[in-house]
């Protein structure tokens, strides 16, 4: 008798892109027709989407993951807690932090890390919204900052200060938390709030390059209204235990003294892209039109360490969660298709309907199917659209335990 191997899918990340791939799977196939591994470097998924509530600490870090075993069907998927390190391509593994694991067919959905450009001191002294632990120290040095303040004799009000670098989607959405929260932390720490400064510094000539700018101007009114002062055509030229070093065009670095120094400005792909010998362009692969790695028909690479282009503009689509579950579901589609060995696999076809930032629980700015929204109504679209996302992971149960329901 001639027992056939099972192919093996190995799923790298638990993110958007690789729970997606992997509960869209698990449906599709019966045990008998693949293994499916999920590795990831914690027992748990984090709404990446929702760091910016858990670094101002608006939302407890606790409300923004879950378990993963919770979401996946245990007979068809085999969860490994562990750290991917590298990607033998040759030998069709993965090496991990414990150990190895082989593979038919590998997705790789790794996510994204800070891109800090070189600039010094970036990697040493400033803060990211990155993962679950990154928000947490976010926010516990932002509250020690606070204490600390009030304890010393001699006042550093240097202290109280706090730069966010870069202008983008997650800059503007931690400072509409932070603007929440800073009264809610003077008063807990009994400190004055007109001595707290925040900063936003934005090298482009626009906060939220490219998006409308009848809304953008909604945003940064409204943040300004809370304080926010906003230094814009300046970057960021360097970050230093006691601040940062910022320049307007050539002008001679100023420096900007902050307890607190916050980078969000733009990712890279994961750094096991570049190390595992990939082609690609800051750390994120071009990948074909059914999600493949160029040149590797048992590679799929999904999520913020791929690079998708529009042909419209012929410009990369930003990475979002919105692309990468669009693209774990097709992904997914594609998998079952090698696994019942189809040859024609499906094109990925983004579906944007739309953007939504937060400015804040109870303000948003956000294009919706064209249509434009400020205010408690933009607010609500987007806890609709976190509530959406818990939804197409885990379906109701999911939501009634992890959603927002504050719609005002
Ligand atoms: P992720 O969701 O980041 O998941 C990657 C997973 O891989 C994680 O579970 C991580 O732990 C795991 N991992 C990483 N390295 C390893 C390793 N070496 N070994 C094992 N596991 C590993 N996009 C939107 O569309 N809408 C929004 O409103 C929005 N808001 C955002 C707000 C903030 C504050 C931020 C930072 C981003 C936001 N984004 C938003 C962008 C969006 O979060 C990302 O595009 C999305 O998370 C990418 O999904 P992914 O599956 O590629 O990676
Ligand atoms: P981004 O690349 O969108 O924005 C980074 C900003 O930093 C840019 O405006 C850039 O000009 C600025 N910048 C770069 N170098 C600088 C310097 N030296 N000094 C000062 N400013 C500098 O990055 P992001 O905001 O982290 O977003 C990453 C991705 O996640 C994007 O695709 C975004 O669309 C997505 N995202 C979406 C949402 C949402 O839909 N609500 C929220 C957050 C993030």
């Amino acid at each position: 008798m001639i027992t056939l191997r099972k192919p093996k899918v190995v799923i790298l990340g638990a993110g958007y892109g690789g729970l997606m791939t992997t509960v869209r799977l698990q449906k599709m196939i019966g045990v008998n027709e693949a293994d499916i591994v999920l590795v990831n470097k914690n027992d748990y998924h984090y709404e990446t989407t929702w760091l910016h509530e858990a670094s101002a600490g608006t939302l407890h870090h606790d409300r923004v993951r879950y378990d993963i075993r919770d979401v996946i069907d245990r007979s068809k998927v085999e969860f490994v807690e562990d750290t991917a390190l590298e990607i033998n391509r040759e030998e069709k593994k993965v090496i991990l932090e414990k150990g190895e694991i082989s593979y038919d067919y590998l997705v790789v959905a790794l996510g994204g890390e800070p891109e800090t450009f070189g600039i010094k001191g970036l990697k040493e002294y400033a803060f990211g919204i990155v993962n679950v632990n990154s928000s947490r120290q976010l926010r516990e040095h932002i509250e020690y900052q606070f204490a600390t303040y009030n304890m010393e004799e001699e006042k550093k009000d240097e202290r109280l200060a706090i730069v966010v670098g870069g202008a983008g989607f997650t800059g503007i959405e931690f400072l509409g938390e932070l603007t929440n929260r800073i009264p809610e932390l003077c008063h807990e720490y009994d400190v004055d709030f007109h001595k707290v400064k925040i900063i936003c510094v934005e090298a482009a000539p626009t906060v939220l390059p490219g998006f409308d700018p009848e809304l953008v101007q909604y945003a940064v009114s409204q943040l300004e209204r809370k304080g926010v002062e906003f230094l814009i055509g300046t970057a960021i030229k360097e970050c230093t235990p006691n601040g940062i070093l910022v320049a307007k065009g050539d002008e001679e670095p100023r420096e900007i003294k902050a307890g607190t120094v916050v980078w969000a400005a733009g990712v890279r792909g994961n750094s096991i892209i570049e190390k595992s010998g990939f082609e690609a362009m800051r750390g994120r692969v071009k990948v074909e039109k059914n999600l493949r790695a160029p040149g590797h028909d048992d590679i799929f690479i999904i999520g913020d360490s791929s690079l998708f282009i529009n042909e419209e503009i012929n410009r990369p689509y930003p990475p979002t969660a919105q692309i990468a579950m669009q693209q774990g579901e097709l992904c997914a589609r594609n998998l079952a298709a090698l696994i019942r060995e189809k040859k024609e696999l499906e094109e990925f076809k983004p579906d944007i309907k739309g953007t939504v930032c937060s400015l804040g629980e109870d303000d948003a700015i956000g294009v919706v199917y064209g249509k434009k929204l400020t205010g408690t109504k933009a607010s609500f679209m987007k806890k609709v659209i976190d509530n959406r996302s818990l939804f197409m992971i885990g379906g109701v149960p999911l939501v009634m335990k992890k959603g927002k329901f504050k719609f005002f």
